[in-house]
């Protein structure tokens, strides 16, 4: 998502408005799989050798569900979307990385089908089945604390 400043009328905005190829975001790091483009509906302008862009941007994902492990589709949407960058002396400015970092950040790190309340996610356990220790770890517990806690307690014999 490239800017070119000359192209900013002075003490005004330029409307940017397109898609772009969403491979440079890196969604893929975060487990999420763009479907169809970057969508980008900006305003661009000039304040205090810096460049600001206000508007809209989306993108479609496909995540998996961390508790069916169902892949589901959302769309990331930031609308206000606001971001400033300052200007390093080059004509050509680039929001790419301003943009990849605002997406990021709305990428859920337990991303569940439910979240957006439009479905029920198929995965259904009984409250609390899924934090109950499974009868091994129980077994292998009280073990593991005893020599935590001979780590952390400084023996006491009662004189200093
Ligand atoms: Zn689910």
């Amino acid at each position: 998502m490239k800017v070119h400043l000359r192209q900013i009328p002075q003490g005004g905005t330029l409307h940017l408005e397109g898609e772009e190829d969403p491979v440079p975001l890196g969604l893929e790091e975060a487990g999420a799989t763009p479907i169809g483009p970057l969508e980008y509906s900006l305003d661009v302008g000039l304040s205090d050798g810096g460049l600001f862009a206000t508007g809209r941007i989306s993108q479609g994902v496909r995540m998996t569900c961390v508790s069916c492990l169902e892949p589901f589709e959302r769309e990331i949407v930031i609308d206000p979307y606001a971001t400033q960058v300052e200007l390093e002396g080059s004509e050509l400015v680039d929001l790419t990385t301003e943009v990849r970092e605002d997406i990021h950040l709305l990428l859920p790190a337990h991303p569940r089908c439910d979240q957006g309340g439009e479905k029920t996610c198929p995965a259904h356990f009984p409250a609390g089945a899924r934090t109950a220790p499974l009868p091994m770890e129980k077994a292998a517990r009280p073990a593991i604390w005893e020599a935590l806690d001979q780590l952390k307690t400084p023996p006491s014999d009662g004189s200093p």
